[in-house]
């Protein structure tokens, strides 16, 4: 459980970013991992002033605004139905309504956790980060910035063309986090085919469309993959072969 001497409710970005140059300060999204370790903070800043807590369709995207839940992305009809319900299928075995109801869009994204069921996918999509200071990178730039370098996460930008995107993972029990997941967005003739829970952070492939038990076999040879309690790597790379063919096979049905 986290400690902390202060607590500010932000009344800009600008309070937010300027408190979190300070190594000492942190901001708050759902708390939840927050609160696995014992850390000590002097101000824990809360942005639930500055109207994060909303989604937006514009034009050829969608915004989803930081103190979104993955609740609340899980559920949301206009999104799931633009996305064929990707976004239920990657978020609900994540441990409990209760947990997904707290956790944050924000908080998911900054953590960058290499098992992350929503990082996965925004990968896959080509989906932007929109970070106050440094303004918008895409995910896949974000995964591998200098995390020393603190900023506000203020939405993502989900574009609207990723609409064929599909999910799949393996846990080992109900409620676990995953051995590997993986997403796949089809636009036009392109696969782009994200990997997570290698378990290192997530990486993105592009690939033609073709036969999907060789695209797999492919992605799966060039993808390096690691062992921790969870499973192998050895084990880690004949799932993604299983997996990767079967979300090529969801996004290649019409429809999907
Ligand atoms: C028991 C447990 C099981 C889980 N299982 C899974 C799983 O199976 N799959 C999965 O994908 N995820 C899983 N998660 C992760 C969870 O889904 C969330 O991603 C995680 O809790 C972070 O979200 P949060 O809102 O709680 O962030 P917090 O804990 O509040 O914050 C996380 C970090 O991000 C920072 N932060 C928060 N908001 C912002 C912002 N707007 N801008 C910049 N920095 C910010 C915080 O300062 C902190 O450093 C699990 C978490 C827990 C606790």
């Amino acid at each position: 459980m986290i400690h902390y001497e202060k607590y500010v409710r932000a009344k800009s970005m600008d309070e937010a970013y300027a408190l979190v140059q300070n190594f000492d300060n942190v901001i708050l999204g759902g708390m939840l991992w927050l609160n696995t370790g014992n850390a000590h903070y002097g101000t824990v800043v809360d942005l639930c002033d500055l109207d994060l807590d909303r989604i937006k369709e514009s034009g050829d995207c969608y915004n989803i605004y930081a103190y979104v839940t993955l609740g609340r992305m899980e559920t949301d009809e206009a999104l799931n139905a633009h996305y064929s319900g990707v976004f239920k299928e990657a978020l609900s075995d994540i441990e409990g309504v209760q947990l997904r109801n707290m956790a944050t869009v924000g908080g998911t994204v900054n953590l960058r956790a290499g098992f992350s069921d929503l990082c996965v996918v925004l990968l896959a999509m080509n989906a932007q980060v929109k970070l106050y200071n440094a303004g918008i990178v895409s995910m896949e730039k974000f995964l591998t910035m200098d995390r020393s370098r603190r900023d506000v996460v203020k939405k993502i930008i989900l574009p609207k063309n990723a609409a064929n995107t599909a999910y799949q993972a393996l846990r080992n029990s109900a409620t676990d986090i995953p051995v590997l997941n993986c997403a796949v967005t089809k636009v036009k003739d392109t696969l782009r085919i994200a990997v997570g829970a290698r378990p290192g952070s997530p990486v993105v492939v592009t690939e033609q469309i073709g036969d999907a038990k060789e695209i797999a076999e492919k992605v799966a040879e060039n993808i390096t993959f690691g062992d921790n309690v969870r499973g192998s790597a050895e084990y880690r790379k004949l799932l993604c072969v299983t997996l990767v063919k079967r979300a090529i096979e969801q996004v290649m049905k019409e429809g999907k």
